[in-house]
């Protein structure tokens, strides 16, 4: 299956990749140091109950957001493969080429739109 897009386009999607994840992965690194739990005076302190609570939905929150960045890494990731592969700018279920105007809004891409949507229901 010779793939839709140019060698141009997919050397730019790479490079946006790439230059993307560096980003994730110093957020991510960030936010881990934001995690009032990695404070590593944290378990000495006698900080009040409140502090604790507030620590808690804290550690919760970046959590929730360090996870978030992961996912998208792990997409980025996969991304990258498949343009070593060649199958960079294809559906991973249908296997239909995805529309250039998708990849560029969302490089990392994996799936069509029609497939992304029932994965979504799912
Ligand atoms: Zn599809």
């Amino acid at each position: 299956m010779a793939n839709q897009l140019s060698k141009t386009i997919i050397k730019k999607h790479n490079d946006i990749l790439e230059k993307e994840k560096v980003k994730l992965l110093a957020q991510i690194v960030e936010l881990t140091k934001d995690d009032p739990f990695s404070d590593p005076d944290h378990a000495s302190d006698n900080a009040a109950i409140d502090t604790d609570v507030r620590e808690q939905v804290g550690h919760d929150t970046i959590e929730a957001e360090i996870k978030d960045l992961q996912k998208r890494v792990k997409d980025i990731d996969a991304a990258l493969v498949k343009i070593t592969k060649g199958t960079y700018g294809f559906c991973e279920k249908c296997s239909m080429p995805i529309p250039l105007a998708r990849l560029e809004l969302v490089p990392e891409a994996r799936y069509c739109i029609d497939c992304e949507k029932k994965l979504r229901i799912m």
